[in-house]
This record gives structure tokens, sequence and C-alpha cells, in this order.
């Protein structure tokens, strides 16, 4: 990612986290020191933000009232968490000591590797995220992605000679994309791609899935009224403790990044967002976003963004690219045999539908 792209990204991001803040600040939260007296006190949230990780910015928020050594705990280990999964799931680097999802493609076509327990159970999820979305959300896309890729790079750093990939090319690296080419073995911990031109890319699930093994820390840990947000993969553990719940904010997918669609009282979820403006780059005036439909091999036009909001934040993830790439009819349908799953589609012409329970958590703006 270019450093443009990584400030739109932060952009974004701190649009979310001034919308978090503002909420918090704006309402009282029980003390929890004074349970079963009438005296409330304001309880100040606590924040931490990390740049380092999935080429976005992170942030851990407390809004419970822990201590600050008791945040400084917490906010330390999911870091710790964030940074593991970043190495495991890089496709770009390396790192010593580690076998990661980058030299699983580098030795593509070659010997299973063995990989970390941790690295087996997500590709074994990310299969299962292919069968559950009917191939919409395909790990192994990468042959296809690489040159979107390439081109959206080669743009943000001249965009007067920006290019889309030659179609013929990609119908070729279509037919190096078939998720059995990823062959898994659980009992040996080895893993190994079947076709020396296939590859991984995890950009549409790995940040939901390092959330929510963040999230499960924290929920294992005892902690209640957390919020993480990993480039705007969103998880609530918990509630505020004034169970006021948080609002944040689904951004308008045709305005500038502060102008918002809808806002969204949420707790105890995940709250994830696929839009065309998140990536994307311009060539004659048209602009290709980076969620690519496997029927065409080009950026979906089903939509201008879509959001999920689900308990757990990777089914979130898959869900959001999968569902992005799918007819609305489609979607719902999936979306109903799953449960719990809530949604909302934003059409390109700006025509809004979503689930009756994503309705209900839309907050009506305040009368004036
Ligand atoms: P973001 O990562 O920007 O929040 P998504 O979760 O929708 O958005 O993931 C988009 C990324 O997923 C792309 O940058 C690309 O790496 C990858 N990707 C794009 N299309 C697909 C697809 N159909 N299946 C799997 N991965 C995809
Ligand atoms: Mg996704």
């Amino acid at each position: 990612m270019g450093p443009l792209n990584l400030f739109k990204r932060i952009c974004a991001a701190v649009a979310m986290l001034s919308l978090l803040t503002l909420s918090a600040c704006a309402g009282n939260a029980a003390d929890p020191d004074s349970a079963g007296q009438a005296a409330t006190q304001k309880i100040e949230p606590k924040g931490k933000v990390y740049y380092s990780y999935f080429d976005t910015v992170s942030y851990v928020y407390d809004y419970s009232g822990d201590s600050a050594e008791r945040f400084d705990e917490r906010s330390a280990e999911v870091s710790h968490i964030l940074s593991e999964y970043h190495q495991l799931f890089d496709i770009y680097h390396e790192y010593s000591g580690v076998n990661n999802l980058c030299t699983l493609n580098r030795a593509a076509g070659g010997e299973a590797l063995e990989l970390d327990g941790r690295l087996i159970e997500f590709l074994q999820y990310a299969k299962d995220m292919y069968a559950l979305t009917c191939g919409e959300m395909n790990v192994m896309l990468g042959a296809v992605l690489r040159p979107w890729h390439d081109c959206r790079e080669a743009a943000s750093s001249d965009p007067s000679s920006a290019s889309i990939p030659d179609a013929a090319a990609l119908r070729e690296a279509y037919a190096h994309t078939d998720i059995a080419l990823l062959e898994i073995d659980a009992q040996n911990n080895t893993a190994r791609i079947a076709d020396p031109a296939a590859s991984i890319d995890v950009g549409a699930l790995g940040k939901g899935y390092a959330t929510e093994r963040a999230a499960e820390y924290l929920e294992r840990d005892g902690a209640f009224g957390y919020v993480l947000n990993v480039g705007g993969n969103i998880t609530c553990i918990g509630d505020r403790p004034d169970g006021s719940g948080w609002v944040t904010a689904i951004r308008d997918p045709d305005a500038s990044a502060s102008d918002f669609a809808c806002r969204l009282r949420i707790r105890d979820t995940a709250c994830v967002t696929s839009g065309v403006y998140e990536r994307y780059f311009t060539v004659n005036g048209q602009r290709y976003h980076h969620i690519i439909d496997k029927d065409t091999l080009y950026p979906a036009t089903y939509f201008s963004s879509l959001t999920v909001v689900t308990r757990d934040s990777a089914l979130a993830d898959a869900l959001s690219t999968a569902l992005f790439c799918m007819p609305w009819e489609d979607g719902q349908k999936l979306a109903e045999s799953i449960g719990g799953v809530e949604l909302l589609w934003i059409f390109p012409d700006g025509e809004m539908r979503s689930t009756p329970g994503f309705a209900a958590m839309i907050e009506e703006p305040t009368p004036s």
C-alpha cells in the first residue's frame, strides 16, 4: 500500500474514532466502585493507537473504568496478538524464524511447509468461508488480485500513466485460483499451494480474523466495555457500563470521509464495512476499487458499500467482501441462512436497504 492510501485509511479511522469518542463523552456511566448507591461518576475512556499492523491504524479503547495498569496490560496483549497475526498473514515480507503466508506463496508448487498451528487454523477457516460464501470470498484469488494491486500501486506513484490489467491475462490468472490448490494437513500442521502460479491473498479476511482473536482474549480475560477498531473493523466487547452501547457511523460512499450515511448504536458485536472508496485508482475518469468479482474478474459493481453487523469479526469481514460481490437477493438469502447477521447495502445510486435488525440499530438524528 502506498503512503497516500495509508493516509486515506488513517483519515477514515480517525473519523470513526471521533464518533466513538463523541458518544462516550456524551454519557455518564455508573461508578463501579459505588454499586448500589445513587452516586454516578463519569468514566473517562482510555485509548491506544497502533500504526504497525495490517497497513492500517488500530485502536483499543476502554470505557469500563479499568485502572491504567489494567488497561496497559490488556492493550499490550491486544497489540501483541495483532502483531503476531500481522506477521503470519503478511504476503509481502518474511520474518526470521516464522513460516508465514509470504513463505507459503514463495513455496507454491513445491513441498508442503510446516506452519504455526494458528495459521493452519486460519487457512481452514478461510476454506470454510469460501464454502459458506459460494466462492465469492476466495483467499486463493491471489493470481487475479496481484495484477490489480500492481496497477493500483503504479497509479498511486504515477497517476498519469495509470492502466488496468489486461483482460486476457486476468482470465489466464483465474485458472490458478481454485481453492483446492490450497492443501492443508491439519494433523501434521503443514500446508502447500499445489500450483506455482497460484497464490494466497487474505486481504478480505485477515484483519477481521485477527481482531476476533484479540476480542476473544479480552473476553477470556473478563474485559467488558472495550472497543477494538482495526482499520475500520470494529468490535465491541460487552457494553458501556451504563448499558448505552456505542454509536458508530457508516460512511456515505459518495461523500467525503467525514460524511455518513447513518449512525448505528451497537454493543457486544462486530461491525465491518466494505466500500468502493476504501482503495481505488482512476483510469480515464473511471474508478477501479479493490474488491474483485470472481464472475467478471473486475471490481464488483452491485453496491457502493456493504456493512455487516454480527458477533464474530472474522465472519463479518468474510461476509463484507463476499456479499459485496453478490446480487442483493442472494446476499439476503445467505445472511438469513446463517442467522444473526444484519446488513446495510448502499447501492451505486445511493439507495439504502437494510435487514430489519440493522434498521433497529440505526440512530435517528437528534431533533435540533
Ligand atoms: P478492506 O480490507 O479494505 O477492509 P475487504 O475486507 O473487502 O476490504 O477486503 C478487500 C481485500 O480483499 C482486497 O484488497 C483484496 O486483497 C482482497 N479481495 C478482493 N476481492 C476479493 C474476493 N472476491 N475474494 C477474496 N479476497 C478478495
Ligand atoms: Mg472483508
